[in-house]
């Protein structure tokens, strides 16, 4: 097999650890491997390299993606995806092994369509698709989280603050449901809870007249203006209060030893489905066991609200 392998979307940690497994298991399979730098975009613009093992030693604990990862809005139309076609064609790549988010698998899907044969390997810190349990790079993005949190909590407590926390995870409360319960917050806020500003403002009210030195509130991104909700909690309640938003560090850093295992499993599966010649499918695991689901059904399915982790978090918040 001539396989193309490419990264696409938002970097997540991992993406590397991914690259090497998929570049390692096809070369021990006597397959050729093509690195296509900068996602679609550069699949159109033929920026394709053959691989050796060589190109992916020292990048298992790097964060990033040494392939570079773009975006390419215009890849929805089908005049440039058949420019990628034409690209790959000319190099012999029958297959692709797509890197990324839900819109990386959009990409996969259609060019599916069109003859190319695809798999999708969920790498994103946000763990929003729910074709598989886990991401590659949600646990090294916890882990950041957590850090960031532990910190804010120290200086927090020392000033009788309250501290309200931004984390990533587009429309997935995941970042901020684990982050919350592993730093101990009071107050955790996703799309799955919604956000009750009257009641927020007078449980922190009720926290700070029990004498309570501290409160931290996690909060998933685009919920609401966080800084303006510092202000809010200031002028009811008598914290003082700071908003922090913690934004693009959470998409770096060396990949978790999670993350690389997760990594090493789902590229090494990517390959030998091709092997087998399935494609058109996402890779993932679900209770800890690799399963491959059809791009269209993963892109359709809805992330649960993990009913477990939201009843921890009421009883011991
Ligand atoms: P992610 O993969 O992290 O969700 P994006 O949503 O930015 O990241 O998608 C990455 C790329 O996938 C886009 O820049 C575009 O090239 C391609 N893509 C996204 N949606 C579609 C679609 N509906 N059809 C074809 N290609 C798409």
């Amino acid at each position: 097999m001539r396989i193309g392998l490419l990264t696409s979307g938002g970097d997540a940690p991992g993406m590397n650890a991914t690259i090497r497994a998929v570049v390692r298991a096809a070369i021990h399979n006597g397959d050729t491997v093509f690195g296509i730098y900068d996602g679609y975009r550069g699949l159109v613009e033929g920026k394709i390299v053959e691989f050796t093992r060589k190109n992916v030693s020292e990048i298992l604990n790097k964060g990033g993606t040494i392939l570079g990862t773009a975006r390419l809005p215009e890849f929805t139309y089908e005049a440039v995806r058949r420019l990628a076609v034409e690209q790959l064609k000319k190099h012999d790549i029958e297959s692709l092994i797509c890197l990324g988010g839900d819109g990386t698998y959009s990409g996969a899907i259609r060019l599916h369509e069109m003859g190319i044969k695809t798999i999708g390997v969920p790498c994103t810190i946000d763990n929003d698709i729910a074709s598989t349990d886990f991401t590659i790079g949600f646990s090294t993005a916890l882990s950041t989280a957590c850090d960031a949190i532990d910190k804010l909590r120290d200086t927090s407590s020392s000033h009788q603050r309250c501290s309200i926390i931004e984390v990533m995870g587009r429309h997935c409360g995941d970042l901020a449901l684990y982050s919350g319960i592993c730093c101990g917050a009071e107050y955790i806020i996703t799309n799955e809870t919604g956000l009750d500003k009257n009641k927020l403002l007078n449980d922190l009210k009720q926290t700070r007249l029990a004498g309570r030195r501290h409160a931290i509130v996690v909060i998933s991104e685009n919920m609401t203006d966080v800084h303006q909700l510092a202000k809010e909690v200031e002028a009811f309640t008598g914290y003082e209060c700071r908003a922090t938003i913690l934004g693009y560090v959470q998409r770096g850093g060396t990949p978790t030893p999670e993350d690389r295992l997760l990594a090493a499993r789902l590229g090494k599966y990517a390959v030998d489905l091709l092997k087998e010649g399935v494609t058109g499918v996402a890779v993932g695991v679900k209770d800890n066991k690799l399963v491959s689901t059809p791009i269209e059904q993963a892109l359709a399915m809805q992330n649960e609200p993990n009913v477990e982790l939201f009843d921890v978090v009421n009883k011991i918040s």
